[in-house]
């Protein structure tokens, strides 16, 4: 008898621990929810992905809503949950009642997409490789490029710092960017240059040069294919379009004098291109003036502007 009740203790105890934990926790939520009078907080409308320039107005299920985002580069939002789509990149968007809070995380596609090739490299690579697909003509893989009389500064310098400063004024205003290299010291090709935008999914390609001759030269010009390329004829009319635009805005911008198109059909960054494309001789880095404008950081801030113009005008926005 005595031995029975002394086992039977423990087992109620065991029994009512076991109620205690099974129900502890629903108990605790019913608890909470009853005195708040809340229900869970939850978005009704959203969407995890946005075009630059574009709107959409998120809504959750409850009133008094305060909107935020993670990062007000990306994208805006009003106070009545209306989000817009500034620049390519991810950001999270926040809606906050009472004491919760809940996100989405968005995805800013660029308007379009621009491929930059900053031309040469800190060395030139001398093997060679086919000016276009299937051509029997060749040429070397990427040449040194011309240098700076005035500042010395070599043009695979140049064109990487403008294109750094293209890259970044091109995210401003909504377009997503691919650049074939962000280094100087990197062994890429002119065909492996063309094949990496084509890929990419940009929509065009802007090739960007500066050029050598005698020092009284001077003015910017662009080059581009002619109707009768036998690689890319088919995107001469809006590799056309392109480089008027862009040589126009430039020039427009930075006050270099434009020396308009030259039609060329040798060049191997231009002949493998599956995109419109324009190739920018930004100014003569032998002529002492021109030189120093284009390494001073001012000079590059509105070269990077106009040709971020031109691209715009190009496109019509
Ligand atoms: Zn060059």
């Amino acid at each position: 008898m005595k031995t029975k009740i002394y086992r039977g203790i423990p087992s109620i105890a065991a029994l009512l621990l076991c109620f205690a934990i099974m129900f502890s926790a629903p108990l605790e939520i019913w608890a909470q929810s009853s005195i708040s009078g809340e229900k869970q907080l939850a978005f009704t409308r959203s969407v995890n992905q946005l075009t630059a320039g574009k709107q959409y107005r998120f809504r959750v299920n409850a009133e008094n809503v305060t909107w935020s985002v993670g990062n007000r580069k990306i994208a805006s939002v009003s106070s009545e949950g209306v989000v817009k789509a500034k620049r390519y990149g991810k950001t999270k968007v926040y809606a906050s009642s009472g004491n919760r809070r809940i996100s989405v995380t968005l995805q800013v596609k660029g308007k379009k997409v621009i491929g930059i090739d900053p031309g040469h490299q800190s060395h030139g690579s001398n093997r060679r490789e086919p000016v276009g697909p299937g051509a029997s003509t060749y040429k070397a893989r990427v040449s040194g490029g011309t240098s700076g009389t005035a500042t010395g500064k070599a043009e695979y310098r140049l064109t990487l710092e403008v294109g750094k400063k293209l890259k970044k004024e091109l995210w401003d205003r909504g377009y997503q960017v691919v650049m074939t290299r962000t280094k100087n010291d990197v062994d890429i090709s002119n065909k492996e240059r063309a094949k990496l935008i084509n890929e990419s999914g940009a929509d065009i390609c802007v090739r960007l040069h500066a050029d050598g001759a005698a020092s009284s030269a001077r003015g910017a010009s662009v080059l581009c294919p002619s109707a009768s390329n036998r690689y890319v004829g088919k995107l001469h009319s809006k590799s056309k379009k392109l480089s008027k635009a862009l040589i126009d805005e430039y020039c427009k911008k930075t006050g270099i004098r434009n020396r308009g198109i030259s039609y060329r059909d040798d060049l191997t960054g231009t002949n493998w291109s599956s995109v419109p494309v324009a190739l920018i001789e930004m100014g003569f880095m032998t002529n002492a003036a021109e030189d120093r404008y284009m390494a001073s950081s001012e000079g590059q801030k509105e070269m990077a502007e106009g040709l971020a113009d031109g691209i715009d005008a190009y496109f019509g926005y």
